[in-house]
């Protein structure tokens, strides 16, 4: 147990490639190996301790997992970290052809992404460890987080964005609270303008895996979804991809709760989905590679998963691969397809990084790499309101006599 109260279950932190030990209790950027740090439980005294019946009692939050989590209870830094619900797209699997499809809408968590399961969890832990100054760099979601949960905790933050983050994004970081830089370069740019000023500021980089924190916020989305399917997993899960935190952290979850006895040995399959303009997992997994080679010239609409390079490749590469899973490109024309059709059938806007993964979905599907007999979770990770939407609407001259018979045959084509 790291704390002398014995309030968490943590018992160290773990190099995710050497498998090297460090103690829990202290800052930690990367490991020596300069590989991610993982933190480990003493899982045999978090199932003596807690049964999993006893969830259905607790707070819809993230919270209700705190046995899973590093977080020693006076530290936490909420803003109201809600359960996210399954939403059945059942229209849109009627025209697909009856596959069960499921939507878990994480636009409904704090600061409109699921950036805030992982940046709470950070900021929490940073406040505990005596931080009082973060960087990051961000293509938008996770910087309007950290600033979020940043000003809460009284933690001064610097948040690093290429130039052309979405502007909604750079306001929305700017107005909760961070220092605020608009960078000429894409998002590994920004994390080296993070990394190389430590040592002048004495910030702390709480970079995608660069500290062991936020995989540990994102894995609550697994032990979210296997307790939202009455303790199954689907058959298989459309994550999209860039840092590949979810991913890495879902897999880190069925794996703890296989071993408090809440979960036997079945697991999704895991498919990384990308956009065709960045997509350095889809080549390293077709060419049956460990780690991914960096992708020159990002682009693509879906700004959460540009990232060219990924410190977590290969634990995003061994999940996708031993969950016998795939990584899938798929194009911003796509992207764009796939939100209109989920919004117009089943009512749900997607984000473009959910609409990815719809577009993966259908993709997958034609090419027989899954069937309608599997059951599909498909993360919408953001809430579509964040995103340019296109102008489809009429107008109506108020001045003028409505003709109502015009206006119908008009809108029902
Ligand atoms: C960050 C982000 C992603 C990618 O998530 P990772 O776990 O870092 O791979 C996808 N979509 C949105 C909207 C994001 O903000």
């Amino acid at each position: 147990m790291d704390t002398p109260d014995g309030s968490t279950f943590v018992t160290h932190l773990e190099c995710s490639m050497t498998g090297q030990h460090y103690p829990a209790d202290r800052l930690h950027n990367l490991s020596d190996a300069g590989k991610p740090l993982l933190v480990r439980y003493d899982l045999p005294a978090i199932a003596a301790a807690v049964d999993r019946d006893e969830l259905a009692t607790r707070e819809p939050d993230l919270w209700r997992y705190r046995e899973f989590l590093p977080v020693r209870p006076e530290n936490i830094v909420s803003l109201g970290e809600t359960m996210t619900p399954l939403i059945e797209l059942d229209n849109t699997s009627k025209r697909l052809g009856g596959g069960t499809i499921i939507a878990k809408d994480e636009g409904r968590l704090p600061t409109g992404s699921f950036k805030a399961r992982g940046l709470v969890m950070a900021v929490s832990m940073a406040k505990q460890l005596g931080v009082t100054s973060i960087a990051m760099p961000t293509n938008g979601n996770a910087g309007a987080a950290l600033a979020a949960y940043g000003s809460r905790a009284g933690i001064e933050t610097f948040v690093f964005c290429p130039a052309d983050t979405p502007e909604i994004n750079v306001r929305e970081i700017a107005l909760q609270g961070a220092h605020t830089y608009r960078v000429n370069g894409l998002i590994d740019t920004c994390g080296r303008i993070v990394g190389e000023g430590k040592e002048a500021t004495g910030w702390f980089d709480v970079s995608t895996l660069k500290e062991p924190y936020r995989i540990e916020g994102k894995k609550t989305m697994g032990l979210e979804l296997v307790e939202q399917l009455g303790w199954e997993v689907p058959d298989v899960i459309f994550y999209p991809t860039g840092g590949g935190t979810g991913l890495i952290g879902m897999w880190k979850a069925f794996a703890e709760l296989e071993a408090v006895g809440w979960l036997g040995q079945q697991r999704p399959r895991m498919v990384a989905v990308q956009a065709e303009g960045c997509a350095p997992m889809v080549r390293a997994y077709e060419a049956g590679a460990e780690h991914a080679d960096r992708w020159e010239d990002a682009h693509t609409v879906a700004a959460g998963i540009r990232v060219p390079a990924a410190v977590g490749d290969f634990l995003i590469l061994r999940a996708v691969r031993e969950s016998g899973g795939f990584a899938i490109a798929v194009s911003d024309a796509s992207i764009d397809q796939a939100r209109t059709e989920v919004a117009a059938d089943d009512g749900l806007l997607l984000c473009p990084e959910g609409a990815a993964t719809f577009a993966a979905y259908k993709q997958s599907l034609a090419d027989g790499r899954i069937s309608t007999d599997d059951r599909a979770v498909l993360f919408n990770c953001g809430s579509g309101l964040k995103y340019p939407m296109p102008d489809q609407a009429d107008t109506v001259d108020a001045n003028e006599p409505v003709d109502y018979a015009a206006l119908l045959a008009a809108a029902r084509g």
